[in-house]
């Protein structure tokens, strides 16, 4: 019952007490005053929810994800093609992220790239740690930028939101297996100015039962998702 109705209501019984209230049968006469409750306004009204496929379906078995780890890539321009290369001459096997997101310089501002490793579902090369639990068990996610100087974009907030959303819900972690790469070892990454508090809250929810994959997030947004295929990078 809202509040609006339950005032009403106690106008009615307080007239009913005190004698004056118009019998059904008079209230033909005339018209019966009525008197409005005050319509509290919401302080804030969300957007409208948007309701999603989940676009990051693998190519391959999902592994035992228990993590997602947050990085910047500590550049101010940055993508796929040109981390892959350094991370070649790093001596690794391709780019050790699963996903990365743009801020308009490289690749677009909040678009999401999935590269090879998520698409066949590999070990990440990001998050190295004396068990390699992070390497073999968490999600490795970066945003371009470098984020000791600057401010993630809006857009690219709103992606990664979306992401770690997606992601929290279809591996059922939770907001504690959200984490950022200085919580596994001794380094800036991914600056101090990165909202992982803001960021590992982000959530998701199913909306049809019977459904699954179908999601409504609290972040509507414009965003790109593109797949690179480990054949198209050197
Ligand atoms: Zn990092």
């Amino acid at each position: 019952m809202n509040k609006a109705v339950r005032f009403t209501l106690h106008l009615m019984v307080a007239s009913v007490l005190a004698g004056c209230m118009p019998s059904p049968m008079q209230s033909s006469v005339g018209p019966v005053p009525t008197v409005q409750a005050p319509i509290p306004q919401p302080a804030f009204r969300p957007t409208p929810p948007v309701v999603v496929q989940n676009p990051w379906e693998p190519d391959a078995s999902p592994r035992k994800w228990r993590h997602i780890v947050l990085h910047h890539t500590a550049s101010s321009a940055g993508s796929v093609e040109s981390v892959h290369e350094a991370h070649i001459g790093r001596g690794w096997d391709g780019i050790g992220y699963h996903f990365l997101i743009g801020n308009g310089k490289g690749m677009g501002d909040g678009e999401i790239q999935q590269t090879f490793r998520w698409r066949e579902q590999i070990h990440g090369a990001h998050a190295k740690s004396p068990n390699n639990e992070y390497n073999e068990y968490g999600i490795g996610i970066c945003l371009v930028g470098n984020f000791e100087e600057t401010d993630p974009s809006d857009a690219q907030m709103a992606s990664v939101k979306r992401l770690v959303s997606v992601l929290k819900h279809e591996y059922q972690l939770t907001e504690s297996q959200v984490i950022a790469h200085r919580d596994v070892k001794a380094t800036a990454c991914p600056g101090k100015n990165f909202p992982i508090g803001e960021i590992s809250r982000s959530s998701v929810f199913p909306v049809l039962a019977g459904q699954p994959g179908t999601y409504v997030t609290e972040q509507p947004t414009a965003f790109q998702i593109v797949t690179v295929e480990r054949s198209n990078l050197r």
